[in-house]
């Protein structure tokens, strides 16, 4: 992952989940640097974080650091502004339909203290 321009004007937003919107009404997450739309002038736009379950994994091997966490849910959740994005249900018992919102708790830190890998936590609302 290279630095993003943008970074350091989301940098306050580092625990909310802000992606970008554009004057032609699309809205993205993650935040993009040019739009659909060809306008490379985004702004910064805060996502409410409450959607849908649309589909969902239960994984139960996870990566190096998840092992403790074991089995897990994994779900592609739309956003109520639209965009789908995947993350990790904390709740054990899920199903599609259901409404969830996101809860931000870092995953993983490197070893600098900056860097919060991407990946958001939701919890059935
Ligand atoms: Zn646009």
């Amino acid at each position: 992952m290279g630095s993003v321009p943008m970074s350091w004007r989301l940098a306050k937003h580092r625990y909310s989940m802000v992606g970008t919107s554009c004057k032609c009404g699309q809205v993205h997450f993650p935040p993009r640097l040019v739009c659909e739309c060809g306008n490379d002038d985004l702004q910064p736009f805060a996502f409410s974080g409450r959607g849908e379950i649309v589909s969902y994994t239960t994984i139960h091997v996870g990566p190096s650091g998840f092992e403790r966490n074991t089995p897990y849910n994994v779900a592609l959740v739309k956003l109520d502004e639209g965009p789908v994005i995947s993350g990790v249900v904390v709740d054990k018992k899920i199903e599609i339909g259901q409404k969830v919102k996101s809860i931000f708790r870092k995953l993983h830190e490197d070893g600098h203290g900056g860097l919060i890998n991407y990946g958001f936590k939701f919890e059935l609302v």
